[in-house]
């Protein structure tokens, strides 16, 4: 069966795209959620299928993606978080080590050269939302956007560099994070910064520290892109469910919920950062849960 694609969404003047470095298979559910049972999974196939899950003739596996979102105004162009990168060291992850793509050239087909983007925001510090900030250039990591400012919430990179000094980490802060900074690049900003009155920043801490969801309005239509917040359409569902890689689970739950109840039966897309095939899409009532209508 083919999965429904990602199609460009319009704002008015803004168009909202997406560039894809990886889509498939996503963790096992028990793994991932440990608050999921086979059967609650079950129960949400009926409108999950087959974007976020595949049938289960097919396996039945969850589906995800890892992918930029690129903004583009009649002023700025915009990447929102920046995937895995090429050439990162990244032992804990066999996919994600020493990985070589194109999405850069990818990036370029779409009509999006580095020298245009004038914003690289990231929702939060993880290893698949910073990788392309940097690519290596004569064994130096150096900003990928050269004329680009990169927007870091400052409570998120505090928190980070904290780790850092303390923790070691996968080493993302150091080659995708820091190198920005020491050329000067990045603006570390507060939670609700705002580029201008159409796309702003909004705190939305649990899955990290200073985790930020960005607003986006245009043409009497508006967007949240909600960065991991949310990793699969199952928590629209099930709000409760936090991540093994959340920080603060009760916290990134709260999160979830307060996000869902603003968003439900709401014009408002919702754009997260790993909904894997035609991923955008407005949160709906479902009984006494709640549901993801592309
Ligand atoms: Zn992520």
């Amino acid at each position: 069966m083919q999965v429904k694609p990602y199609t460009a969404l319009q704002f008015g003047e803004i168009n909202v795209d997406r560039c894809v470095e990886s889509e498939g298979d996503f963790f096992p559910p028990a793994k991932f959620f440990p608050m999921s049972t086979p059967e609650r999974i079950d129960a949400e196939r009926d409108w999950m299928e087959p974007h976020y899950i595949l049938p289960k003739s097919q396996g039945g596996r969850l589906q995800a993606g890892v992918f930029a979102y690129v903004i583009r105004t009649a002023r700025h162009t915009i990447l929102v978080d920046t995937c895995v990168g090429n050439d990162k060291t990244r032992s804990f992850s066999p996919a994600w080590h020493m990985k070589q793509t194109a999405w850069l050239s990818d990036l370029a087909a779409m009509g999006v050269v580095p020298e245009k983007v004038d914003y690289v925001m990231c929702t939060h510090l993880h290893v698949d939302h910073v990788g392309w900030n940097t690519r290596l250039e004569n064994g130096r990591w150096v900003p990928t956007f050269p004329n680009a400012r990169y927007i870091f919430a400052r409570t998120e990179y505090d928190h980070w560099m904290q780790e850092q000094e303390f923790a070691g980490l996968d080493g993302c802060f150091a080659d995708s994070v820091l190198p920005v900074v020491e050329a000067g690049r990045a603006d570390l900003v507060k939670t609700d910064f705002a580029i201008d009155d159409s796309i702003w920043l909004e705190p939305s801490p649990g899955h990290t520290p200073g985790h930020i969801c960005i607003n986006l309005k245009g043409g009497g239509k508006s967007a949240l892109f909600t960065g991991d917040s949310f990793h699969h359409p199952l928590q629209v569902a099930y709000p409760e469910w936090s991540s093994q890689f959340c920080t603060d689970k009760v916290q990134s739950a709260a999160t979830r919920r307060k996000i869902v109840d603003r968003l439900c039966d709401t014009d408002t897309y919702m754009l997260a950062a790993h909904f894997s095939g035609a991923n955008a899409g407005r949160v709906r009532r479902k009984g006494d849960r709640w549901k993801l209508v592309v």
